[in-house]
């Protein structure tokens, strides 16, 4: 999929009952609250949210990266309502020990905005 496609004809807003993440410049829904896994990572703006899974986001090319904590391969993800890049999505991770990241979401908190009742703190 091209990332600088228009896609906001795609954006999928069925999430109205839930705690959310919605973006920041176009108000898509990105996440949902009960996907947090962790809200102490480090996003490449910032702090980063790992999410078991993303809404309303597009992958972009995959990369080997050396983040923090070893070299991962991984694909940058934008909004697909506004393609501005949001995050990225991790496909492996060189390191044993970070395997529990294979598959996950990296959000950065700069890109997102809570949205309806959300009970976690800052
Ligand atoms: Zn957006």
């Amino acid at each position: 999929m091209n990332p600088n496609g228009d896609t906001r004809s795609q954006v999928i807003s069925t999430y109205h009952d839930h705690p959310r993440f919605i973006c920041a410049t176009c108000s898509a829904v990105l996440a949902l609250q009960d996907e947090l896994i962790s809200k102490s990572f480090s996003g490449r703006e910032g702090r980063g949210f790992l999410m078991h899974s993303a809404t309303n986001v597009k992958l972009g090319k995959k990369e080997d990266r050396p983040l923090l904590t070893g070299v991962h391969t991984v694909a940058d993800i934008f909004c697909m309502g506004c393609n501005d890049r949001v995050g990225w999505y991790y496909h492996k991770a060189a390191d044993l020990s970070q395997k529990y990241k294979e598959g996950k979401y990296l959000l950065e908190r700069e890109k997102m905005v809570k949205e309806n009742n959300w009970k976690l703190d800052e």
